[in-house]
Formats: structure tokens, sequence, C-alpha cells
């Protein structure tokens, strides 16, 4: 078979490995890229997409060691999006509009539980902080609200500065920038492997070689490191598998809608597309394996908060297009970027929530690595092989799932009998089932709480990955 020798060779053609070919085929023209992808699943395609840096924080995020690097790390991104839009948009002789705009507008509803006021507070110190920033305003002022009385916005803040875009659109524009760079070769997915210092993409028209690999496969990137090098033991990848719908509304949006973070997901959004679209998400659904399709409740629940939180005009709305993807995320909470122990092999996966947001910084830093071999300050805390981070204690772990089960019960209006001790013996129960699931797991590492459906749901599963894991990490 014919061999083609390359520099670098890029495995997932999501936001992160698009971005990431791009930034290393512009700021190097010799440089000889080689970019595999394959449509499916992936998380990009079904993203928001809200640039969301202060929108994102909550107050278990800011009161965390590594949960306020992240926050940092998206003020940071949020810092570059402007000149790297311009960058990515002057490659293309005739960019497309890609709904770029700035205004966030975080809701704390009637829906919301005390999770969301943490938050929302969180939010305001956090611009506080870091000088973004935020003011309070009357909810009546926000444009293109009109909940229903029941599930009524009580308080809203404006992020004036949070941006938002289309992400259909800006993937589209990344394909375009990546056309025009003649030192980049598209091609599907295929079998990877190492040959000695070299890694070999096959595909049905050949085979190209390079000596730098980087796997940017989203939820599906473990399985194709340990295919290449089957000694390595990463940070185990889970997927938040996410839905979202686009609709045609019957009034045009400004800006972004959204509630706090909350219950596993994202919060409540809407956001405006490039073609005046409304765009209304997300679910969220931790998983071990990816999933490739929604599911029917994940639907029921995001249209009927959406209807009731953010505008019942919305019942007139056509429905365009349903999204579906799966979040990469690390077990342990966290992304992988960066270097690994083998040389030439590196990883950018597990961007959770945010990885389109992230995507200018984590294709810069990494560039900035592989190009010039210095380690990046941003990606360190990071690195894919590391051991588990963990802010969390087993007990404040399960405090807080037990948290955002009875905040998912109230937006999905659950309502305990008012008799007998009813309200709290539910509220008891979430915690026992959630102390029980995590006494199941092994010792030494420590679920963060937005994984925390898998330790009933996948337990058996869940504690197998973890103790390869580990086995792996004591072996190396
Ligand atoms: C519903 C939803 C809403 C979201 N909203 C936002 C938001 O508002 N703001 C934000 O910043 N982020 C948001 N996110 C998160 C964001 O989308 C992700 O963090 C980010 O897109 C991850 O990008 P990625 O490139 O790492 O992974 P992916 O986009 O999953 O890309 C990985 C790609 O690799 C491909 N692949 C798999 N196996 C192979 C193989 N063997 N060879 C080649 N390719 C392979 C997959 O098919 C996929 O296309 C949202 C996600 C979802 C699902």
């Amino acid at each position: 078979m014919r061999r083609v020798g390359a520099d670098v060779i890029v495995v997932g053609a999501g936001v992160l490995g698009r971005s990431t070919a791009f930034e290393l085929a512009s700021r190097a023209p010799e440089l000889r890229v080689v970019l595999s992808g394959r449509r499916g699943a992936g998380a990009s395609e079904a993203a928001g997409a809200m640039l969301g840096a202060l929108g994102e924080v909550t107050a278990a995020a800011l009161a965390t060691r590594h949960g306020r690097l992240r926050v940092e790390l998206a003020l940071e991104a949020a810092g570059r999006w402007p000149t790297w839009r311009r960058r990515v948009r002057e490659a293309v002789v005739r960019p497309r509009g890609d709904g770029y705009g700035t205004g966030t507008f975080v809701l704390l509803n009637a829906v919301g539980s005390v999770l969301d006021e943490r938050s929302f507070a969180a939010i305001g110190r956090a611009g506080r902080e870091f000088g973004v920033p935020v003011e309070e305003i009357e909810p009546g002022q926000v444009p293109g609200l009109r909940p229903l009385d029941n599930d009524r916005a009580l308080r809203a803040l404006h992020l004036p500065a949070e941006a938002f875009l289309d992400a259909r659109r800006w993937l589209g524009c990344l394909d375009a920038a990546l056309e025009a760079l003649p030192n980049v070769t598209r091609v599907p997915s295929a079998a990877v492997r190492a040959d000695g210092t070299r890694y070999v993409l096959s595909t049905r028209g050949g085979q190209f070689a390079a000596p730098t690999l980087v796997v940017a496969a989203g939820a599906w990137t473990r399985p194709l490191v340990e295919a290449v090098d089957p000694g390595l033991t990463l940070m185990p990848v889970a997927a938040a598998e996410g839905t979202a719908v686009s609709v045609t509304a019957p009034m045009p949006l400004p800006s972004v809608l959204r509630t706090p973070n909350r219950a596993y997901a994202c919060g409540l959004h809407a956001v405006p597309q490039a073609d005046g679209a409304w765009y209304i998400g997300a679910t969220a659904a931790p998983t071990l394996e990816p999933g490739d399709a929604p599911h029917l409740g994940g639907v029921r629940f995001l249209l009927d908060a959406a209807l009731g939180q953010l505008h019942h005009g919305l019942a007139t709305a056509r429905l365009r297009r349903i999204h579906h993807g799966n979040r990469p995320i690390g077990l342990d909470g966290h992304p992988l970027l960066g270097v690994t122990s083998r040389p030439g092999l590196w990883v950018a996966t597990g961007t959770h929530r945010d990885g389109l947001h992230a995507s200018p910084l984590i294709a810069q830093e990494l560039a900035t690595e592989i190009l010039d071999g210095t380690a990046s300050a941003w990606l360190t805390p990071w690195r894919p092989q590391r051991a588990p981070i963990s802010d969390w204690t087993v007990q404040d772990a399960v405090a807080e799932a037990a948290a955002h089960h009875r905040a998912l019960a109230a937006e999905a209006r659950m309502r305990p009998p008012l008799t007998g001790a009813w309200p709290q013996t539910l509220a008891d129960g979430y915690h026992q089932q959630l102390a029980a699931a995590y006494t199941q797991l092994p010792d030494g590492f420590v679920l963060p709480p937005e994984l925390a459906p898998l330790a009933y749901e996948h337990g058996a599963a869940l504690a197998k990955t973890i103790n390869s894991y580990q086995q792996g990490r004591a072996g190396s």
C-alpha cells in the first residue's frame, strides 16, 4: 500500500480536531497535517454554542481548586475568541455568517433549586473577582423571555460581554478554512497504529505516516489510544449525552437566555442561530459508552422546560432539527489535554460542556507544545495520564449529588405528598441511594457529583473501569 509522509496526524474532526489542525497548519505552513474524521454522534455538531465563561460558573466550581482553574481557563478562552474568529474567517474567501454575538441573560426562576441560587450568587461573585461585567436587572427587561407564571424568573443577571455563535456554522467555517490551507489533507476515519517511532493511518487510498499523532476523538478517544499503545493508561473518558432542538420561532431572540448550570446538565438555554432560529438545549445523561440517538424522555423534558421557563410562545414554533451528541468528560470530571508518556502521542478531549468555548485556547496551546516543545501552563493540570483529580470527599460528593437529584425532581415538578415525613424521606432517600452506590466504587477514586448517575446506573461496569485504570497506573 502506498505510504505518504506527514508531520502530524490528527484523529477526530470535532471542534478540537479541526481547530488544532487549523492552528498547526496555519502557524507552520511547511507542516503537513492530516486530519482524519467521521461524522457521528460527536458533541461539537450538537453544541449550543454559548461561549460562556461566567455563565458556566457554579458555586461548586468556584469553591474547588480545579473548578477555579477551569473558570480561569474559560475567561482566558473568552479573551482569545475575537482574534481567533477573525483569523479563521480571514482564511476563508467568503465566510458565511456564523451567528456570533454577545450578551447573555442568566435567569433564577421559580423551578430552580437552592443549587441555582448558589450558582447565581457565584456568577455575581466571579464577575466582581475577575473584573467581568455583571449587572442585575429586572426579569421583565430580559428580551425574548416570556415564561409561564408558575415558572417565571425571579431574578436575572445580564452578562454583556459573554458571547455565543452558531456551532454548525462555525464548524463549516473551520472546514472552509482548512480547505484553503494547502498543507492540510482531510481523510475519513481510518485505523491508526504505532509503527516504531511513526504513527500510521491506513485509509482506503493509502497510508499516512507521521512522528506526531493527536487523538481528539471525543468520547471515543480512550479505545483509540489504547489500540495505538495498550500499555498506556489514560484517565477514562465517559460521555454526557446531550439533546437539543432548533426551532423556527415566531419571535426573534437577540441574546442568550439561560439558567445556571443545573442538575448534571448545562442549564436550560436558548441561543440565537445564524438563520434566526432558536437553538434550545440541553439535556445531559452521563453514560460510559456514547449513545447514538436521543432518548424520548430527554426530548420531552427539554421541551417542557423551554416552553414553561423561557417562552410559552414557542408552543407554535416549528421544529427544524433535533441535535444529539456525546460530551466527552474525564471520569474525574476534567479534560484530558496534552502529551502522553509515549513520544509524539497527544490527546485532546474531555471538555464536557464548554469545549466549543475552550477550543481556541486548547488548539493554540497544544500547537505551541507540539511545535515549540514547551509545556503550556494552561494544559499542564489536565494531562491525560494523571492521577485522578479530586477536589471532593466522598461525603461531599454524595451530598452535592443528592442536591442535584432534588433539583431535577423540582424542575420536573415532582411534588411529594405533604403528609407525615414524605418530603424529607424522599430527600433522605436520594442521599441513601447515592451513598450506597458510592460505597460500591473502588477506594481512592471519588466520582464527581455531575457523574453520580453512573454509580447507580452502571455501577459494576464503572467499578471495573476504575479498577482497570487504577491497576494500569499502579503498573506503570
Ligand atoms: C447538546 C450539547 C450542547 C453543548 N453546548 C455547548 C455550549 O453551549 N458551549 C460549549 O462550549 N460547549 C458545548 N457543548 C460541549 C462541546 O460540544 C464539547 O465540549 C466539544 O464539542 C467537544 O469537542 P471534541 O472535538 O473534543 O469532541 P467531538 O465533537 O465529539 O468530536 C470528536 C469526533 O471524533 C470522531 N471520531 C470518533 N472515533 C473516530 C475515529 N476512530 N476516527 C476518526 N474520528 C473519530 C467523532 O465522530 C467526533 O466527530 C455542548 C455539547 C452538547 C452535546
